[in-house]
């Protein structure tokens, strides 16, 4: 390798998984070729392509031209008119008007059913009702609510009015939602008075009481009733905060019509996990989003009339808003919702959840897979899975390992495993093994979706071979992709742009196989340089994941005056093993073996848990202060818990 920046690759790992002939034969795409054929045209003819992919959509008024512009500034779908709502809702009434759009199930194990009949009266009363408030076209309303089906409606009844949503995941503290509203500058909150979560209130108005003690932009405080007095008892601050039923009851439908939107007019801002820095407030905008979401979720998760499709992403996530909100919905399908915990009351309750409302798609994350791993298989075993069909997993490499535990122990070997690989910047999935078409191979995302042209490259920008590391980019622009960050469009060309100019730069490296199979190997920060080889962080954590004792592993350089730089993992082991200098002997060995002695961790830190974004994604930017020694620095705001910090600081000394 020429480049000193290329990143060398050592996985091994070469099973494939065809899908069934059962599923294959009921799929929406049955065959490698006709993938294909669908992937160069929407290559070669985006218009031809996008207009036959969109018609059952709703548009006002057809776009004059595809796209307009050159990256880092292209718009989509130029001079078209539309509202999102009309696609989401009223165009399934009649036909699905009885058909339930979303099935809530609390944490205490209430059910609650929507109908899009139901949903669409919700929205429009509420649209109303924010319009009442003042809220007009343009404006930004901020969202701080759990997951309750009034979220949904409040993003709704914002798209509705042309007013541009930002969700803030309610796990966050009155400090980040502060900073977020401030820098959005929306001028409604929409909150609850308290969520459950793992059997405690989390006390959602009290958090919003006190950021909007310095949010001047902030004119009301829209409040849900949804634990009660006796569980979540609030302030109402006079001409200020307002009960959501008492606005949404009084207000006439007559004023919830759709407002209609240029294409490019915003639909929301949704701050990104923070993994890597300071988030970014990233701006989706309308018809290409829409378009984006839709076509995905149609095609990934191979939806059909009567699935019960489960994503479990929280809605503050884009996840959440793209796989639970527009995407399911503007294809009519029932989503379902949960409110709480996995592990509440115990870890069998996502599987009790499935075998109760008979789920038949299941699309999480591997944090939470490697969790269930760790909690142990009777917990998913005693459940009835039989439902299901079709599983996803997205936010994070997924372990090999992780996902053959995935495959056999919740799919039964039954379900074809989706692989997606996307960003909050991407709005809807890029990569993925499309299910029925063609084969998975654990641990890779698989092809590029429709539309999407992607690539991995030298630092210089040079397209690298099969099976060789780089950065990987986008060459040209996609449907839903951000436009800007938030008041910054600096950054935005800056973060982006400037890497491989004239590049969409992900801030992911990965390689591409053979087969034309991605892999991610990790966020290029953290890639590592052991004894002279560039080495992904995924590549590392894989190999101790697939070590019989070790539940999950993050792996970091800490600067080392002989080395230039050491390589200290940090490993969460199952339950039954002793962490120790025999287990640490052991896993050296392990990775020695799976990737080659150079590659043997110097240091090895067992920790209880590892510090992770509050979206689950592991902060390998912290771990590295801690290897060094060194303070930690930066933005810790989306850390999940901060006592994680302390107890390996701890751990340390
Ligand atoms: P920030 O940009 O603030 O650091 P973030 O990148 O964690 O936060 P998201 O947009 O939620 O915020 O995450 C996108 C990132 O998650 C991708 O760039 C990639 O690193 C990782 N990722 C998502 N899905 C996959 C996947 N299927 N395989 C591998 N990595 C994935
Ligand atoms: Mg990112």
């Amino acid at each position: 390798m020429t480049d000193d920046k290329a990143i060398a690759t050592f996985s091994a790992e070469n099973r494939r998984f065809e899908p069934s002939a059962a599923f294959r034969e009921r799929a929406r795409i049955k065959s490698k070729a006709d993938y294909e054929r669908l992937y160069r045209e929407s290559l070669d003819n985006p218009d031809g392509f996008w207009k036959r992919e969109t018609s059952e959509l709703v548009f006002e008024r057809p776009w004059r031209t595809v796209t307009e512009g050159q990256l880092p500034h292209v718009k989509w779908f130029v001079g078209a008119e539309l509202n999102v709502t009309k696609s989401c809702l009223d165009r399934h009434l009649p036909a699905r008007k009885d058909k339930r759009a979303i099935v809530w199930e609390s944490e205490p194990g209430e059910v609650r059913t929507l109908t899009y009949g139901e949903l669409h009266a919700e929205v429009v009363r509420f649209a109303a009702a924010l319009r009442g408030l003042g809220v007009q076209k343009g404006d930004r309303v901020a969202i701080y609510m759990g997951m309750v089906p009034e979220v949904v409606v409040g993003m709704l009844a914002c798209a509705r009015i042309g007013a541009a949503h930002s969700v803030v995941f309610g796990g966050f503290a009155a400090e980040s939602l502060r900073d977020r509203i401030n820098d959005c500058q929306a001028k409604v909150v929409l909150t609850q008075d308290g969520a459950w979560r793992r059997g405690s209130v989390v006390p959602l108005k009290a958090t919003v009481d006190k950021a909007v003690l310095s949010t001047p932009s902030i004119e009301k405080v829209v409040v849900l009733r949804r634990l009660g007095d006796e569980h979540a008892k609030v302030e109402m601050k006079a001409g200020r905060d307002v009960w959501w039923h008492e606005v949404s009851e009084a207000a006439d439908p007559a004023g919830g019509a759709p407002e209609v939107v240029d294409a490019e007019h915003p639909l929301f801002i949704l701050y990104t996990s923070g993994s890597t820095g300071k988030p970014k407030g990233v701006l989706h905008t309308t018809a290409g989003y829409l378009a984006g979401t839709h076509v995905s979720t149609k095609y990934v998760f191979d939806l059909r009339e009567d699935d019960v499709y489960w994503c479990t992403a929280d809605v503050g996530w884009v996840t959440g808003h793209s796989y639970i909100v527009y995407g399911p919905l503007s294809n009519g399908a029932t989503c379902l919702m949960y409110e709480g915990a996995p592990n509440s009351p115990d870890w069998g309750r996502f599987w009790q959840i499935i075998a109760k409302h008979q789920v038949s798609v299941l699309y999480t994350a591997p944090t939470a897979i490697r969790a269930f791993i760790r909690a142990g298989n009777e917990w998913v075993t005693k459940h009835d899975l039989s439902s299901l069909r079709l599983l996803g997993t997205v936010g994070e490499p997924i372990n090999p390992e992780a996902w053959i535990w995935y495959h056999e122990v919740v799919g039964q070997k039954r379900c074809p495993i989706v692989d997606t690989w996307w960003q909050t910047e991407t709005g809807a999935i890029m990569m993925v093994t499309l299910p029925g078409a063609v084969f998975a191979k654990p641990g890779s995302t698989g092809l590029p979706f429709f539309g999407v042209k992607a690539e991995v490259v030298t630092t210089d920008g040079k397209a690298v071979g099969a099976n060789e590391g780089g950065l990987l980019v986008r060459r040209q622009s996609w449907p839903s992709m951000l436009r800007t960050i938030w008041g910054d469009d600096e950054r935005f060309v800056q973060q982006y742009f400037s890497e491989i100019p004239g590049n969409y730069f992900t801030g992911d490296g990965a390689r591409c196989d053979e087969d034309g199979y991605f892999h991610v190997v990790g966020r290029i920060d953290d890639v590592l340089n052991v004894s002279g080889h560039r080495i992904g962080t995924a590549e590392i954590e894989s190999a101790l994941v697939s070590h019989a004792s070790v539940a999950e592993a993050a792996a970091v350089g800490r600067p080392d005056d002989l080395k230039g730089q050491a390589l200290v993992v940090f490993v969460t082991l199952k339950p039954g093993f002793t962490a120790g200098p025999e287990l640490t002997q052991k896993l050296k060995a392990h990775v020695g073996q799976e990737i080659g002695k150079f590659a043997a961790p110097d240091d090895i830190r067992f920790a209880e848990s590892l510090p992770k974004t509050r979206s689950g994604k592991i902060m390998r930017r912290l771990l590295k202060d801690i290897a060094a020694g060194r303070e930690t620095a930066g933005d810790v705001s989306t850390l999940e818990d901060l006592n994680v910090l302390s107890k390996l600081r701890a751990v340390d000394e």
